[in-house]
């Protein structure tokens, strides 16, 4: 298992999520994510605008996501 946060994720706030693959990850801050914005959250809402302004195509998506990916693939696994 490895160890990242929401923001490292491209999201707002320190909450960790520990998981074996990123896909994983991803899916785990994906629905923190929806579930921040579904409460109202706004620091979540503008890191989610944020994103989205920046993913203007797939191509700059994939990339995005390829560079989480790669931080993810350099942590240490959790002891
Ligand atoms: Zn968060």
């Amino acid at each position: 298992m490895k160890t990242m946060t929401c923001r490292q994720l491209g999201g707002a706030c320190e909450e960790e999520f520990h998981a074996g693959t990123f896909e994983d990850m991803a899916s785990q801050s994906k629905e923190h994510g929806m579930e921040m914005i579904r409460k109202g959250d706004e620091a979540h809402i503008r890191a989610m605008n944020d994103l989205q302004s920046r993913m203007s195509s797939p191509e700059m998506m994939n990339a995005w996501f390829e560079g989480r990916r790669r931080e993810f693939e350099k942590l240490p696994k959790d002891e």
